[in-house]
């Protein structure tokens, strides 16, 4: 994150994009990131909001108070109070704030009440499905020109601003937006000023997304050929040439995990990554975080482990992390403490798995030791011969495993200590539950035993019974993860080969692949 400059002005007007978070612009994930104030539109995907700072407060325009009327100016006023409070505000728009976002207006009242202001342009829509769906907006042979149109307004009404017969006669590709629901005028419209029946047209709903569905037709076909799709608002509508040379399968509908819908249960600030690896596969991922991590509810035994761990003798030998929420639990708590990573320099560190050593190599630590195979009992095997006789100190959650340190005590002087808490989080509430609990979702991710007892702890007779039937598939990250689905008689789909994060997510492609070969009507 860059530091504000204290010149910047403190309201940006900035493009969300079509909905796949990798296409925000840098300097949007910046502000989005720094920001105090979110206003956002109703139709900025919900996805972009989990790339803001936390602690922003995040509205909704559409829950401003109702008044008769225009709600704008209430957005200007809100805008222009943050800051003129001195607080930085990001007015958020989907796809480009200038194109069909009125944002021209929103930068207008801006300048009239003397607040500065930056504009961030984000990818329209129209560049997202063209894109996605390997569609050439422009061709050297066939199509030199585009344009933009809103299919908001009613054509053939008195008082549309568009010249229809004149966009009949464009001499390129029309792209319609907020056309869907007036869709049979505007070809009824197109058709009768000379836009020849079989003009090629395409539709696509939710550009960028797993969710996007499309069809091609003519001009003629569009409004049947819709609704036997089922397509619906919000969708864009390509009329022309150009919408004749579309891929049948694009790059991103061939993606291996195209539309497939999928769980992704980590604590919420490291499930950003995972849901990324999703998105870019093609999936639809959920967010429904199962644990949180909290700082010990009583600290003294940590930092009275920590004091001995800087004493020269009747400290430590050797200082075991079983996880990178640990390694960032305890680095935390010696800078509260005041003190530094000096402190850790008289023992050696054992790392289990890769992540816990790169939690490590943040702080520039360099683990002694980083076991192989990811479960506590190759750690021992693999932690045998530099620890036997020593003094071991393990920083450990609340709640783990018995295993470790039972098998850990037999060789070496162990004491353990709760570096961090991990308290069951899942919301009832949260709109990924309720997709869950709808069986919308095909494949549930988990990512650690924990992770799975608070989950399934949750679920009703309706929701056993979908796994039972195959039609919600649990994914464990390990054999140990595996067992304790079992154990609470859930059927297992798949486990990772390599019990890891990209090994899960590995585990579901390959699952999913496999039904596709194995059944292909199922779907
Ligand atoms: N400022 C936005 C457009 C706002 S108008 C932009 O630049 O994209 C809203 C219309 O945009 C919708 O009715 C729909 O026609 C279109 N739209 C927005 N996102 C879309 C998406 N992901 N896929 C298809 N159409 C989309």
């Amino acid at each position: 994150m860059t530091t504000p400059d204290p010149s910047e002005p403190l309201v940006a007007l900035v493009g969300a994009g079509p909905g796949d978070p990798g296409l925000l612009t840098r300097r949007a994930a910046e502000l989005l990131a720094a920001a105090d104030l979110i206003l956002y539109d109703q139709l900025v995907p919900r996805r972009i909001l989990d790339l803001a700072n936390p602690a922003a407060e995040a509205v909704c325009v559409r829950d401003l108070p109702t008044q008769p009327g225009d709600k704008y100016p209430l957005i200007y006023g809100r805008m222009i109070d943050a800051a003129k409070a001195g607080r930085r505000v990001v007015r958020l728009k989907g796809g480009d704030p200038l194109v069909f976002g009125r944002g021209g207006e929103e930068a207008e009242a801006l300048r009239d009440s003397g607040v500065p202001y930056e504009i961030v342009p984000g990818v329209t829509a129209a560049l997202a499905a063209a894109a996605y769906l390997d569609l050439p907006l422009t061709h050297r042979n066939h199509t030199s020109a585009v344009a933009l149109i809103t299919g908001h307004e009613l054509p053939n009404k008195p008082g549309t601003k568009l010249d229809w017969p004149t966009l009949a006669r464009f001499p390129g590709l029309l792209v319609i937006y907020m056309g869907m629901a007036r869709l049979p005028v505007i070809v009824a419209e197109l058709v009768k000023h000379g836009k020849p029946a079989d003009t090629p047209a395409v539709i696509c709903e939710r550009a960028s997304t797993g969710q996007m569905r499309s069809v091609s037709t003519t001009l003629a076909e569009l409004e049947g050929v819709r609704r036997a799709a089922g397509l619906e608002a919000p969708g864009l509508i390509l009329i022309g040439e150009a919408a004749g040379h579309r891929h049948p399968v694009s790059w991103f509908e061939a993606r291996p995990l195209f539309g497939r819908r999928v769980l992704v249960t980590r604590p919420r600030h490291q499930a950003e990554g995972m849901m990324r690896a999703f998105e870019r596969l093609g999936a639809v991922p959920f967010s429904l975080p199962t644990l949180e991590i909290h700082p010990p509810a009583d600290p003294a035994p940590l930092d009275a482990a920590l004091a001995k761990l800087r004493q020269p003798d009747g400290g430590f030998d050797w200082l075991v992390f079983t996880s990178a929420n640990g390694v960032h639990a305890v680095v935390r708590r010696l800078a509260h403490l005041g003190r530094d990573l000096r402190d850790l320099g008289r023992v050696k560190l054992a790392a289990i798995g890769p992540k816990t050593a790169a939690a490590l190599r943040e702080y520039h630590l360099t683990a002694d030791v980083v076991p192989i195979a990811f479960i506590a009992e190759s750690l021992v095997e693999s932690l045998r011969e530099h620890v036997a006789g020593k003094r071991v100190l393990l920083a450990r959650a609340n709640r783990g495993r018995d295993h470790l340190p039972v098998e850990l005590a037999k060789i070496a002087a162990v004491e353990q200590v709760t570096a961090y808490d991990q308290v069951d989080a899942v919301d009832p509430e949260a709109e990924a539950f309720a997709a869950l609990r709808r069986g919308e979702i095909e494949f549930i991710t988990l990512s650690s035993s924990n992770a799975a007892r608070a989950l399934l702890a949750r679920f009703d007779d309706t929701m056993r019974g979908r796994v039972e039937r195959g039609e919600m598939k649990l994914v464990a990250i390990s054999p140990e993860t595996g067992r304790v689905i079992r154990e609470l008689g859930y059927p297992v789909a798949a486990e990772a080969g390599v019990y890891t994060v990209d090994g899960l997510i590995e585990a579901v492609r390959r699952l999913a692949a496999d039904e596709v070969i194995s059944d292909p009507s199922s779907r």
